[in-house]
């Protein structure tokens, strides 16, 4: 298997890394296929959608609506409640259907999409042994009744002091208020601090530019040498653990 490994940091700053937050969605959780084999699911559901569109056009519309409405939300352009209706209304709309009733495609949605909830690969282990050597918390941009749900549906609490969701927090990822408040709920100064994430604005740069040392996950194995904020860069989580449950 090739994988890709890079770590740019010192033994001395190695050593300083005293707590660990994780990303959550596609970094511990593979939510992109999750969401995939939802849209799929729900392009069956709705035959007037089937009519008109092929599934994969659904899932592009409904991934670019998405995306656009996030960026949105995070600049206080739409709020929650908007979000979650214009994603429907939109997406539907793309492909040529008028929805009556958004809330019933929203539920019809997230009942499908918690049925495809699972770990990427090695997380799971990565993060059960790393919480042997340091305090874990979890910090993800997210609504929190769905980002609570995957808390409890993957026992997050077991491994994780510190659960952060941006809803609560008040900020979301890449602004520094957000890393800020977790380090200060972990109780250690930035530089003690490692975040782990598979997205280079919200949480390599957003971490960097916060002080925190930061390991960016590339499953994908593509490398940018320009891309050096980040201290770490990994393509397997096994590669990661040992790395920081070894010392130097
Ligand atoms: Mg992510």
């Amino acid at each position: 298997m090739s994988y890709m490994f890079i770590s740019r940091l010192g033994k001395k700053e190695k050593k300083e890394i005293k707590s660990i937050f994780f990303d959550l969605d596609d970094t511990l959780i593979d939510h992109k296929k999750a969401q995939n084999k939802a849209i799929m699911d729900m392009w069956s559901h709705f035959p007037a959608v089937q009519h008109l569109a092929d599934p994969k056009v659904f899932a592009q519309a409904y991934a670019g609506v998405n995306d656009d409405l996030w960026k949105k939300y995070r600049d206080g352009d739409v709020d929650k409640l908007k979000l979650k209706q214009l994603r429907m209304e939109l997406t539907f709309g793309k492909v040529g259907v008028t929805l009556d009733d958004w809330r019933e495609a929203d539920q019809v949605y997230m009942d499908y999409y918690k049925r495809y909830w699972e770990w990427m690969d090695d997380a799971r282990e990565s993060v059960v042994a790393l919480s042997e050597h340091y305090d874990i918390g979890i910090m993800t941009n997210g609504f929190t009744e769905i980002q609570e749900e995957k808390f409890r549906f993957f026992s997050l609490h077991r491994y994780a002091k510190h659960l952060i969701i941006s809803e609560e927090a008040g900020y979301l990822k890449p602004d520094s208020r957000i890393f800020e408040y977790s380090a200060g709920k972990a109780g250690y100064e930035s530089r003690e601090m490692l975040y782990i994430g598979d997205s280079y604005t919200s949480d390599i740069l957003g971490g960097s530019e916060s002080g925190w040392k930061t390991a960016w996950y590339c499953p994908e194995e593509h490398t940018d040498p320009a891309r050096a904020e980040a201290d770490i860069q990994f393509s397997h989580f096994s590669e990661l653990t040992d790395y920081l449950t070894t010392p130097n």
